[in-house]
């Protein structure tokens, strides 16, 4: 952190400043320029919060910080290397990560019914996925919406893990929830409606099961990071970070604006891996093939997208979803991509 000094700021004003910063375990560093004294702050400052420094003195002109507030979840945290999540599923682990080959959740919106979610879960699996994805508690806009089966939807997504092998998603709302769900999900996944509910942030972070966090609908790149922050602090390391669309003006045509430029820039400021929601980004099946193809070609570490055996009758999201058939067809373009950015794993041969 950074402190600038207005012109002309008396000595003694600026050593009471400094006293003041060594005092609370700070090592300040005075440097004299022309006009203007700045002093460098050097220590632990991610806690400090910059207006309260600046509060100090009518002689301070502005306080900068330069670090990132954010400090474990920060790429330097690693020392530049990214970090690998690696997932226990029924058929061993898989990994999420930078260096690691394109990791597809896929599977509906919510869980139905038993004969949906197994459907699913095979046809999925069949195409080369590695999770299956479902909620059991929704976050709906709208009270009178389907809010999802509950528990018995968990007995569902366990039978369907044990029928296909596949890993499974799935989302927690409710802290008190929270072990029943870690029972049977492989990753525990926290919304965009609660990627600022720091108590349960705290709580998911207390923890062994990885975390899928995703973005918040009208969160800045900060904002997710230090929310990822909460878990990382609260000793739970295996958070993979979901793109799923912000906010956008244009209600017409598209349901969120999918930001994979924040690819690149998560790239640069953090080592966690980065999964792309195109389902949830665009709002619209027609839009998520060529939004997961452009993910891909960013350099995403993995895709979450949803897929319904009959979209039209789907109790949330068929608009978004699509047929298993439009998913195998999906995989198939997914694999030109990805073999050519050197991130595609065919999918194990079953042995008769
Ligand atoms: C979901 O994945 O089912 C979901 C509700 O997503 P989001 O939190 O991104 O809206
Ligand atoms: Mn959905």
């Amino acid at each position: 952190m950074i402190v600038v000094m207005k012109v002309g700021s008396p000595e003694a004003e600026i050593n009471r400043i400094t006293d003041e910063l060594s005092s609370w375990g700070l090592t300040p560093e005075k440097i004299v320029g022309r006009h203007k004294v700045v002093i460098g702050l050097v220590g632990e400052t991610a806690d400090l919060d910059p207006l309260h420094i600046q509060e100090f003195s009518p002689w301070i002109e502005q306080v900068l910080r330069v670090e990132q507030p954010y400090k474990r979840a920060s790429r330097q945290f690693r020392h530049g290397e990214p970090s690998d999540v690696i997932v226990n599923t029924p058929e061993g682990p898989v990994v999420f990560g930078e260096n690691q080959p394109l990791v597809v959740v896929a599977g509906p919106c919510s869980v139905e019914n038993e004969e949906m979610i197994i459907e699913t879960a095979k046809r999925v699996k069949a195409a080369g996925a590695r999770f299956l994805r479902g909620g059991a508690y929704k976050p709906r806009t709208s009270p009178y919406a389907f809010q999802g089966h509950g528990e018995s939807a968990l007995d569902l997504l366990a039978a369907a893990s044990k029928a296909s092998g596949l890993g499974i998603i799935t989302e927690v709302m409710d802290a008190a929830d929270l072990d029943r769900i870690a029972e049977v999900a492989d990753v525990i996944q926290v919304g965009a409606r609660n990627m600022q509910n720091f108590s349960l942030l705290k709580k998911v972070g207390a923890q062994p099961k990885p975390v899928l966090l995703k973005r918040g609908m009208a969160a800045t790149i900060e904002d997710w990071l230090m929310a990822a922050e909460y878990i990382l602090a609260s000793g739970n390391s295996n958070v993979i970070l979901c793109e799923r669309g912000i906010r956008t003006f244009d209600r017409q045509y598209t349901r969120n604006t999918l930001d994979l430029s924040a690819i690149p820039v998560l790239r640069n400021l953090t080592h966690l891996p980065i999964m792309i929601d195109p389902s949830h980004g665009t709002g619209w099946s027609s839009y998520v093939p060529s939004m997961a193809k452009a993910a891909i070609a960013a350099g995403c570490d993995s895709l979450m997208i949803e897929v319904h055996p009959n979209p039209s009758k789907a109790l949330s999201d068929g608009p978004q979803s699509l047929t298993p058939e439009a998913f195998d067809s999906l995989m198939t373009e997914l694999s030109v991509v990805g073999k050519a950015m050197g991130r595609w794993q065919e999918p194990a041969v079953a042995v008769a």
